[in-house]
């Protein structure tokens, strides 16, 4: 058995792992207090739970999923937790349990579980985008897989500033932050919870307003999406993250768009459209794979 961790923006999730089954999870929500000292605070968190899943399971190996750039178990850059840069979870853990500890990008980690278990396992090559907060980004050809930086594509000139500093990402347009945002702005809804958005975008739809803000979010996703098919040529684009949850709201519009408009050169070349099989656990899983 394995442990898999996916340390979050907002959360962190640990699971243990029996192949591509989880057997347990915990999760935990980041409060203020916990913010306040967050690197401290995420270590002990992770000893602490550690520990007490040794007593009950025998862990061969600890897999970690994280956003950000990491070299050699070190995280060195980190959007969404800059307190965090430097850390290597590695030396950490392994020190203080003897359990071997791998640490990987979460777009990667998703992107592994979905090949080797989920959605893309009959595929040859393809592309998987984990769209949540932000958007991650990997592409297969066999079982060999690269992180690629879709999100930081550039899709509009001068457009709005994305956290990486540049204008017009992809992710700036296309995440599923911006989506609720701006059905937050006009619906009034002040909980961030994803459940609350998606229920009011079902319900609401055929409002034009609300309509509005849907067809606008496909219409930016999709000059992203038509971008990566003709860069990629890909027998199968997955969509992972939270979006995954947004199918029934999102996918007949935006397969429409690309099948209506000249978005990209030839449409023979549509890939199949799948939802990641593991969801928001894929990162937890995948990291144990590694
Ligand atoms: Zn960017």
């Amino acid at each position: 058995m394995k442990i898999g961790i996916d340390i979050g923006g907002s959360h962190i999730a640990i699971a243990i792992v029996k192949r591509e089954t989880i057997i347990e999870k915990i999760e935990y929500p980041y409060d203020i207090e916990f913010r306040k000292q967050i690197r401290e605070n995420i270590i002990k968190y992770l000893k602490d739970r550690i520990s007490d899943i040794l007593k009950e399971y025998k862990i061969e190996k600890i897999g970690i999923s994280l956003a950000g750039y990491i070299k050699e178990n070190t995280l060195l850059v980190s959007p969404n937790l800059p307190e965090l840069e430097g850390i290597n979870f590695a030396d950490i853990l392994s020190s203080e349990f003897s359990i071997p500890v791998n640490v990987n990008i979460d777009s990667l980690c998703a992107g592994k579980a979905e090949k080797k278990y989920g959605c893309l396992k009959s595929y040859e090559n393809g592309v998987f985008l984990v769209i949540g907060t932000g958007i991650g980004a990997v592409s297969f050809h066999g079982n060999n897989m690269y992180v690629n930086e879709y999100g930081h594509m550039v899709i509009k000139r001068d457009g709005k500033l994305c956290r990486c500093g540049k204008k017009g990402c992809f992710e700036t347009y296309g995440s599923m932050k911006i989506l609720k945002e701006n059905t937050k702005s006009i619906s009034g809804i002040t909980d961030n919870s994803g459940e609350t958005i998606r229920a009011y975008l079902r319900q609401n739809k055929e409002k034009p307003e609300i309509s509005e803000i849907i067809n606008q979010y496909v219409d930016d996703f999709c000059m992203g999406l038509s971008n990566i098919i003709d860069i990629n040529s890909p027998n199968v684009i997955g969509f992972g993250g939270s979006f995954s949850y947004y199918e029934d709201i999102l996918l007949d519009r935006i397969r429409n768009k690309l099948n209506n408009e000249i978005l990209f050169i030839d449409k023979k070349r549509m890939p199949d459209f799948v939802m990641g099989k593991f969801r928001n656990d894929a990162g937890m899983i995948g990291a144990t794979l590694f």
